[in-house]
């Protein structure tokens, strides 16, 4: 009878059985009697062992020749064997080649990251990017259900737009029929038109942003969550925030443990960001911490890297710093009731060095405010006249927040450069492939 085909990821469902696997060959060591292949089908790894006294001459033969990366169907019998990593390996009794290898180009040991990222399209096929983008891949369902659970609708926020509400310094612009257009830099402006809709809202999208230096925590593509709240104030949205965070960060320490291991990531230390609630500093007392540990900065400014990374660095969990200086926010937040040199708004910062990794604050419901703020920053009021209608017919409090995919990815996953949290980067100097 025809032998069953199954997925490594499912091997454990097979001990002592026969089944057939189609693999691709990663490396392969032995030598004299017997020849052990490290194996991946995209579900898992697995080290498939091929001995010359269980297998006919031809077969080992072909076993001992096989190159890098050659597509296989191996048969054979799973044993659990508590000394690999990944918990199961496969006694080899015929190999079938379905498409061979040229000589592989690479070798994340001796290779610079340039090089693997000109390969990309090669080194995804790698443990390090396999880890990586399956934890990418838990978060990205972890963030539908939460949403979904807690009663959020799902508003596709367009790509294309003529809105440039994150400044106007790092636009892509695209020419729209002659139209001067642009690649969305977030789905916040919609989303609020969503929420005076559909009462919460999320867009879950790609966002572009022409970033001109090279840092670890930018990308010029990358993949926001924006979520907006009616009838919202900004400490029911900060709730909001750290009960997402917390509970994406539990579902990859319940789903991706294996990956988690593969890159090393402290579990522990990751589960401990799962208590709440996260604590709130002030703007200002970020300034003076700063301030007293030697940084030249004034009141007023945005952090930069160093500043974040310090900040970062002296808290033990996730942590908000709010009501930054107006001066350095987008036009739609709101007033601080009590000054005007602030706005109710809040950076969550993480730990470990990472810094940002979501922006968020209550919005202005003022029409006349809201107006001139848009003439004092330069923007055109044709253009927004839409934004301001929501001001104009039963404006209600509301507050949302923009989640950075990929920067969720790099503290979750403990990744040095934010390269490593996508498929196919996009940096200053990268288009390619
Ligand atoms: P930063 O200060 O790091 O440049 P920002 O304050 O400009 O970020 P926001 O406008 O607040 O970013 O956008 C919301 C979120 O989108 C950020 O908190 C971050 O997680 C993410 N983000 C912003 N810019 C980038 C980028 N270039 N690459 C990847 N993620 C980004
Ligand atoms: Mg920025
Ligand atoms: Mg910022
Ligand atoms: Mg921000």
């Amino acid at each position: 009878s025809e032998v069953k085909m199954i997925r490594i990821e499912d091997a454990a469902e097979y001990v002592g059985r026969v089944v057939k696997i189609g693999v691709w060959l990663r490396q392969k060591r032995g030598g004299g009697k017997i020849a052990f292949l490290q194996l991946r089908d995209g579900t898992g790894f697995m080290q498939g062992v091929v001995s010359a006294t269980d297998v006919d001459e031809a077969t080992f033969k072909l076993a001992e020749h096989l190159k890098q990366e050659t597509s296989l169907y191996v048969t054979g019998t799973i044993h659990a064997d508590s000394r690999s990593e990944f918990g199961y390996e496969m006694a080899v009794s015929e190999i079938e080649i379905v498409g061979e290898s040229e000589n592989y180009p690479i070798s994340p040991k001796e290779h610079g990251t340039d090089f693997l990222f000109d390969e990309r399209h090669l080194y995804l096929r790698h443990q390090k990017p396999y880890a990586t983008l399956k934890i990418r891949d838990e978060l990205i369902r972890a963030i539908y259900d939460f949403f979904h659970e807690d009663g959020f609708l799902k508003l596709d926020a367009p790509i294309i737009t003529d809105s440039a509400p994150e400044g106007t310094t790092e636009l892509f612009p695209v020419d729209y029929f002659g139209k001067e257009a642009y690649l969305s830099q977030t789905g916040q402006l919609y989303a609020e038109a969503g929420a005076m809709a559909f009462g919460k809202v999320y867009d879950f999208g790609p966002t572009f942003r022409a970033e001109k230096s090279s840092t670890r925590r930018h990308l010029t593509e990358f993949w926001m969550i924006d979520a907006e709240m009616a009838w919202m104030h900004q400490e029911q949205s900060l709730e909001v925030q750290e009960r997402f965070i917390a509970y994406l960060i539990q579902r990859v320490i319940d789903n991706c443990r294996v990956e988690l291991k593969m890159l090393g990531r402290d579990i522990e230390k990751l589960a401990s960001y799962t208590k709440l609630p996260y604590p709130r500093v002030s703007y200002d007392d970020a300034v003076k911490l700063l301030q007293d540990n030697g940084f030249k900065i004034d009141w007023g400014v945005d952090f930069g890297s160093p500043e974040e990374t310090f900040l970062a660095n002296h808290f033990t969990s996730p942590f908000f710093v709010v009501n930054f200086p107006k001066a350095v926010k987008a036009f739609y937040m709101k007033r601080h009731p009590t000054r005007d040199d602030v706005v109710i708004s809040a950076d969550l910062m993480a730990p470990e060095g990472y810094g940002e990794i979501i922006g968020g604050s209550e919005r202005d419901t003022d029409y006349d405010y809201l107006k001139q703020r848009l003439i004092d920053q330069h923007l055109d009021l044709n253009e927004y006249s839409w934004y301001l209608d929501l001001r104009k017919y039963g404006t209600v409090p509301h507050s949302g927040f923009g989640l950075g995919l990929e920067r969720l990815i790099r503290f979750v996953a403990g990744e040095d450069h934010i390269r490593e949290t996508i498929p196919f980067p996009r940096t200053l100097n990268r288009l390619h492939p």
